[in-house]
């Protein structure tokens, strides 16, 4: 008899949205079917070989917190790890690591192998099973049937994807792959608001013909930054050295020469591409008064000849990324194995999502990634996170859990989505977390671990680990804040502090700029017991403790708006006074809470009351 398998969460796309959700969805506890195209694209990097950088370094971190996979993943792959920003404050420092592609495929893989209750389909979804509203499965495209109540789709750019070189196009997902067209139809077909974006990647070259000899190189750092909480020094790969360009005039005359040739400017492309990350000919064109463009050369594997030029993504025809290619040092006569191409693809607007990343108009039905108009491994992970933990919950009869601005990177990136929308592909930055003091990558255990544990996300093993690392941090605190000092004591030791008769403990002294906990122990030898990575936490602590204790006030009349909350249905057309733009914008969104209502763009204090005022109405008049 023909038996239709039967799974809590159904997750669509082995990419790295898809990975993390259907890994969170399986360790809250839930049977779930992970069906990808390819068991060997799993952990696929489409473009950079790297992962983390500013904001993105902080979601890994987060990602790892909660025992999500990136950060481990990372680490086992990382072949030059970077932590940027290094000589500003912590709250903005980004570990980053380039990452031996083979490698990060490898040890993505692994974590799937073998696991009971998260069984891998290699096939691809061409329909989703519809009852009044809300997902009951996925038809594959051999008509096989699975059925779970609850699917979680990651399906990156491959939704009417289509590849462009120059003048030539074809429909693809990415390089060497198919697009998903069924499954984009069906979506047109539930009226969902669908958008088109792009992005680019550039050639990549042969390290053989390159001219390395006349290159300036950059190292990775002596003592290298991790990913994951739970990581040793140990465990990563041999570290490489990449190799530093530039473009020059001629470069620029090149590409300005053949402009109208490349498939983004030629008007044939018509999705909206990443600010943030421009192609070649976008920094051509934006900033003309610049006469050169550095051009990281990153190998793509420890065993690997493979370059990725990091900095001159393109759309333009073959020929013409030859010739500006060979007319920058050292590249003279790379050889291109692969040419750069821009890739275009369908997007839902993602303020048809709730913050737990489900659809409002869809039960059951949640998305994750670049199909949310994101860009980046990084961002793509985290909401798989969201979304896959989510989607276990509600098929396992559990509250949601949602993440806030002030507890999460994650949570800053959800809101910004759900409640402003993209208008460009939309990556993580440091900017965009009003609370980045409290929200540090070094603290990231501290602020998620526990509600990971809580919520089944965490092992027993990390929880223990980070346990044991809270204890001893307490018992440093305590010990620091039991060491008193006069002013005066403090001047012979040679801190300057006012002269006000106030005793300050020693937890108070190391936030001071110029009081380390080397100087500390010269006034208090115990000290010197406490264990390095310990002194290193308690000296990134001290440095915001005065901030963070001042940013509480705003924590905590955000989290008093986010309780006031905007009944579902409520109807913004008959506020009178609120102006037709916001009202369509609040239509878009549909804000659940008068904080979310409050992030929205253009949205005014005086607007909020009117909000506020008609709420008030609303309920008294449902509740007569
Ligand atoms: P993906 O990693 O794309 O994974 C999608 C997965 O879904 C794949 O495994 C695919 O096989 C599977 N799938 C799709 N449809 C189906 C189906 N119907 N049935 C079963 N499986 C399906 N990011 C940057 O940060 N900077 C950049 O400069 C950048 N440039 C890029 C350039 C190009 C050309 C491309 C292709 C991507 C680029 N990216 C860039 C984006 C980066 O690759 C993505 O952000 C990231 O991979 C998104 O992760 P994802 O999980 O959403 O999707």
């Amino acid at each position: 008899m023909f038996h239709v398998k039967q799974y809590d969460v159904i997750v669509i796309g082995g990419g790295h949205a898809g990975a993390d959700a259907a890994h969170a969805a399986w360790r809250s506890g839930a049977k779930t079917a992970l069906i990808t195209h390819k068991f060997k694209t799993i952990g696929e990097m489409s473009c950079n070989p790297a992962i983390g950088g500013l904001g993105k370094g902080h979601l890994v971190r987060e990602i790892d917190a909660l025992d999500g996979l990136m950060g481990r993943v990372a680490d086992k792959s990382g072949i030059q790890f970077r932590l940027l920003n290094r000589k500003k404050g912590p709250a903005v420092q980004g570990p980053r690591t380039q990452a031996d592609r083979a490698l990060y495929r490898a040890a993505m893989q692994k974590e799937f192998i073998g696991v009971a209750g998260l069984d891998i389909i290699e096939s691809e979804v061409s329909d989703l099973i519809m009852c009044n509203n809300k997902v009951r499965g996925v038809i594959l495209s051999d008509k096989n049937q699975i059925n779970a109540p609850t699917v979680v789709l990651t399906t990156g750019t491959f939704l009417r994807g289509i590849i462009h070189i120059g003048n030539v196009s074809r429909p693809g997902g990415r390089m060497g792959d198919k697009p998903a067209i069924p499954l984009a139809e069906r979506l047109d077909s539930f009226g969902l608001p669908l958008g088109r974006l792009k992005t680019g990647t550039p050639p990549r070259l042969d390290a053989r013909s390159i001219n390395w000899n006349v290159l300036e190189t950059q190292s990775a750092d002596d003592d290298p930054a991790l990913f994951s909480f739970l990581s040793k020094k140990s465990d990563i790969p041999r570290q490489i050295k990449c190799g530093i360009t530039h473009t020059n005039t001629n470069t620029h005359s090149i590409i300005q020469e053949n402009l109208s040739k490349s498939a983004m400017y030629s008007g044939k492309i018509d999705g909206v591409g990443p600010r943030y990350c421009p192609s070649i000919e976008d920094k051509i064109v934006r900033f003309s008064e610049k006469d050169s463009h550095q051009v990281f050369l990153e190998p793509e594997g420890l065993n690997d000849h493979t370059i990725y030029p990091n900095g001159i993504s393109t759309s333009l025809p073959e020929d013409v990324q030859n010739e500006y290619v060979h007319s920058m040092l050292g590249l003279e006569n790379a050889k291109i194995i692969q040419p750069g191409y821009a890739i275009e693809y369908d997007y839902v607007d993602p303020r048809a999502l709730k913050h737990t990343l489900e659809l409002k108009d869809i039960g059951g039905l949640y998305l994750a990634g670049q199909i949310n108009g994101t860009t980046g491994y990084e961002e793509a992970a985290a909401q798989g996170l969201v979304a896959g933990l989510n989607a276990a919950r509600a098929a396992l009869g559990k509250d949601s859990i949602i993440f806030d601005r002030a507890q999460a990177y994650i949570g800053v990136m959800i809101d910004d989505l759900v409640t402003r929308g993209v208008s460009e592909p939309y990556r993580m930055f440091t900017s965009r977390a009003e609370y980045r003091l409290s929200l540090r990558a070094d603290n990231a255990d501290q602020r998620l671990t526990n509600l990971g544990f809580e919520c089944g996300l965490v092992s027993e093993k990390r929880q223990y680990i980070f346990e044991k690392k809270m204890d001893a941090i307490d018992k440093a605190k305590t010990l620091l804040n039991s060491y008193l000092i006069t002013p005066t004591q403090a001047k012979k030791a040679g801190i300057s502090i006012k002269q006000d008769g106030i005793r300050r403990s020693a937890m108070e002294l190391l936030s001071f700029k110029d009081v380390s906990f080397d100087k500390l122990g010269c006034m208090w030898p115990d000290l010197s017991k406490i264990s390095q990575e310990v002194r290193d936490q308690l000296e990134k602590d001290a440095i915001y403790i005065n901030y963070i204790d001042r940013q509480s006030a705003a924590v905590n009349a955000m989290r008093k708006d986010e309780k006031l909350i905007i009944p579902e249905n409520f109807n913004y057309s008959d506020i009178s006074g609120l102006s037709n733009e916001l009202k369509q914008k609040l239509m878009h969104s549909r804000p659940t809470s008068i904080a979310q209502a409050g992030r929205i763009e253009g949205m005014t204090p005086a607007g909020l009351a009117l909000i506020l005022t008609s709420i008030r109405k609303f309920d008294v008049k449902r509740t007569a």
